[in-house]
């Protein structure tokens, strides 16, 4: 691709950083903004500085926030004795959209990955180990990918976790295309009301 602009050629090397973003879509997403209102361009820039710079993580759960406590966390209404563990942060947002659960979440941070150099300490678990603990739990359901990953993650977790608490996992049998942000939210729905005693699910390993 040759440039008659070193500024534009800038602008298509930073938008080709992004995920999925290849040199033409750069180039078709620089070339819009270019049409734009300069104001607006400026607006833009500002929401996406402002978002990097000021995001904080929730001390309680690890979800995204603006303040140090998460607007599901702060939320009175939601059954805060019950924790959904999650991967990422996109899991909260795909489990949201299904507006099936009323409970609060706990963000792992990934999954146990030896492979990949991914241990125990490198996720959000003992803060999940000391929330069971600290406060009065009542369930902990776990939502995490169907893989060998997960269900690691899962049983590493679970022989950490208060005897009298209850545990379960959404149902995974049926496919959902590996992970939860792509289930659709009427399967997503579904297999979190269908979910399952972990002894069950454990047991058919
Ligand atoms: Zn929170």
């Amino acid at each position: 691709m040759q440039f008659s602009s070193a500024l534009l050629e800038n602008a298509v090397n930073e938008f080709s950083k992004l995920p999925g973003i290849g040199r033409k879509t750069a180039l078709r997403l620089v070339l819009h903004l270019l049409k734009q209102e300069e104001e607006d361009v400026q607006h833009f820039s500002e929401v996406v500085s402002r978002m990097r710079n000021e995001i904080k993580f929730c001390q309680r759960c690890h979800n995204v926030a603006d303040a140090d406590i998460c607007s599901i966390c702060a939320n009175s209404m939601r059954k805060q004795d019950v924790i959904c563990v999650v991967e990422n942060i996109r899991d909260v947002i795909a489990l949201e959209s299904t507006q099936q659960f009323s409970g609060t979440y706990h963000v792992l941070g990934g999954v146990i990955s030896p492979l990949d150099g991914v241990g125990p300490s490198q996720l959000n678990i003992d803060t999940l180990i000391h929330r069971v603990q600290k406060e009065e739990i009542r369930e902990v359901i776990f939502a995490l990918s169907p893989t060998i990953q997960g269900d690691t993650t899962i049983y590493y977790i679970q022989k950490k976790l208060n005897p009298g608490v209850r545990i379960t996992t959404i149902a995974r049998g049926i496919a959902f295309g590996g992970e939860l942000e792509y289930a659709d939210e009427m399967t997503l729905a579904r297999s979190l009301q269908n979910r399952l005693p972990i002894e069950s699910y454990v047991s058919n390993k």
